[in-house]
């Protein structure tokens, strides 16, 4: 017979579980926070952890903090970021509310007190060191790679220009729908290049507002390699 203490119990443990693993999030991000594990710490202003949504959700992915998120303390606030709110609201999704913004490094890398891009070293280090820890917790029902940086870091022989507007499965499972760099846009803004973004920036919503119980139909796949992308009409018809 179910009682009454067995019920409070069962939602005592569900409780107490979702805030284990939010407990484990915060702290991870604290850590992270203190991180002196590499040289690019020596000329950050602080860490730039991301910006968290729900758990089992969207996950947007870049590279690595600018000057101004190095500033801020929070991923994609400058130009770029604001074309990417633009693009994102466009489509309703809200960045904090229904998706998460992370980068692959946590630290901006800087030259001559420029940014740069982070190396393959870098890359691999940080992304394995926070990033990975990252989306254990979260555990996203699809991450979006913004440009060729941070989808190397999943795939790393493929390129942004072929596989843009695909999705390829990573070798941890998830489905990774690669898209270009807000920034690029900003530096190559042709208007079909525009049509094209806003398209995927559809898609993604289609993906995660109506077919996002389809997601886990690509999920079991073989780790795709590059030559083995699919189209998104193989998974979701046209
Ligand atoms: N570019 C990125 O890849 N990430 C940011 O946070 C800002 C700019």
């Amino acid at each position: 017979m179910i009682t009454l203490s067995l019920i409070k119990s069962i939602f005592q443990i569900k409780n107490e579980e979702k805030s284990l693993s939010e407990v484990s999030l915060e702290k991870l991000t604290e850590t992270m926070k203190t991180c002196i594990a590499c040289q690019l710490h020596k000329n950050r202003t602080q860490v730039v952890p991301g910006m968290y949504g729900p758990k089992n959700g969207l996950c947007l992915i870049g590279e690595a903090p600018g000057y101004n998120e190095d500033l801020q303390g929070q991923p994609f606030v400058g130009r770029s970021g604001k074309l990417l709110d633009k693009m994102l609201n466009n489509v309703g999704l809200v960045r904090g509310e229904n998706l998460s913004i992370l980068n692959v490094v946590k630290c901006r890398p800087t030259i001559n007190g420029s940014n740069r891009t982070p190396t393959a070293s870098e890359l691999k280090f940080c992304g394995e060191k926070w990033l990975t820890k990252q989306l254990q917790i979260l555990k996203p029902k699809l991450i979006v790679t913004l440009g060729g940086i941070s989808l190397k870091f999943f795939f790393p022989k493929a390129g942004v220009t072929r596989s843009a507007g695909t999705i390829m499965v990573s070798t941890d499972g998830y489905p990774i729908y690669s898209t270009f760099h807000p920034a690029y846009l900003l530096r190559n803004g042709r208007p079909e290049l525009y049509e094209k973004y806003e398209s995927h920036f559809k898609e993604i919503a289609n993906i995660i507002n109506k077919d996002s119980s389809r997601i886990s139909e690509i999920a079991p796949l073989e780790p795709a390699k590059p030559k083995s992308q699919k189209k998104l009409t193989d998974f979701f018809g046209k």
